[in-house]
C-alpha cells in the first residue's frame, strides 16, 4: 500500500490557494488544513494578552498554548489578525512550534495543507506541489472583494498596502521564507479562472498517482 498522499499548496495572500486546496481535498477525499489559521491563531492570543506580536519569548508562548477551540474564532479573518500572523510567523521558535501539529496532520491520513512553507519546509518530499501566485492588483481587488461582502468596510488602497506590507515581510524573513519549491507547479491565478486552475492541479494528482509515487513524507 502506497504512503498516504500529501499535497501542498502554498502562495501568497489572496492568490486563490485556499479555494483550491479545499476543492481539491473534498474531491479527493482526503482532510484539509489551512496552516494560515496557525499562525493567526497565535497572533490574536498575543494581541489579546496585550503583547507584542513580534516578542519572541510572547508569541511562541502564544503557540505553544494554542487549543483546538481558538482555530475557531471568528475573528482570524480580519486583517488585524493577518497582520500579527506574519510578524509571529518570522520568528523561528513560533515556526519550530507549530511544525509537528502539521507534520502529524498529514502523515495520519495524507491531505492537501495551504500555506507559504508546506512545500518547502513541512512537506519537502510531498508528490504534489502547487504555488498558486497572481499579480498584487488582482489579490487585492479580490480581497477587497471579499471584505466588501462580509460587510467589511475596506479601502482598495488600504487593502492593497497591508497585502503589500504582509507579502514583504513573508518573502523577506530568514527562516521558511515564501518561495515556490523548486518541484512546485506555479499557478497564475490572474490568469487562469478558479476551474482551470482546478483542472491543471487536478492533471498533476492523476500524473503522479500513475507513477505509483504517493509517498507523503
Ligand atoms: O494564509 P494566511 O493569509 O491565513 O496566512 C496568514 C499569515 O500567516 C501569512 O501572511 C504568513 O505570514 C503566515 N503563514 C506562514 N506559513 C504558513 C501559513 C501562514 O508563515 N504555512
Amino acid at each position: 500500500m502506497s504512503a498516504p498522499l500529501v499535497i501542498a499548496v502554498d502562495g501568497p495572500a489572496a492568490a486563490g490557494k485556499g479555494t483550491l486546496a479545499r476543492r481539491l481535498a473534498a474531491h479527493l477525499g482526503l482532510p484539509y488544513l489551512d496552516t494560515g489559521l496557525l499562525y493567526r491563531a497565535t497572533g490574536r492570543r498575543v494581541l489579546d494578552a496585550g503583547g507584542d506580536p513580534a516578542d519572541p519569548a510572547a508569541a511562541e508562548a502564544a503557540a505553544r498554548a494554542l487549543a483546538p477551540e481558538d482555530l475557531a474564532r471568528p475573528d482570524l479573518r480580519a486583517e488585524e489578525a493577518a497582520a500579527a500572523a506574519s510578524k509571529v510567523a518570522a520568528i523561528p521558535a513560533v515556526r519550530a512550534a507549530l511544525l509537528d501539529f502539521q507534520r502529524r496532520f498529514g502523515a495520519a491520513r495524507g491531505a492537501v495543507l495551504d500555506g507559504r512553507d508546506i512545500g518547502t519546509v513541512v512537506f519537502p518530499d510531498a508528490p504534489v506541489k502547487l504555488f498558486v501566485t497572481a499579480s498584487p492588483e488582482v489579490r487585492a481587488a479580490r480581497r477587497h472583494a471579499e471584505l466588501l461582502a462580509r460587510g467589511v468596510p475596506a479601502r482598495l488602497e488600504d487593502v492593497a498596502a497591508e497585502m503589500a506590507e504582509r507579502d514583504a515581510r513573508d518573502s523577506a524573513r530568514g527562516v521558511a521564507p515564501l518561495r515556490p519549491a523548486e518541484d512546485a507547479l506555479i499557478l497564475d491565478t490572474s490568469a487562469l479562472d478558479a476551474e482551470a486552475a482546478f483542472a491543471a492541479a487536478l492533471a498533476l494528482v492523476e500524473s503522479v498517482r500513475a507513477r505509483g509515487d504517493s509517498t507523503g513524507s
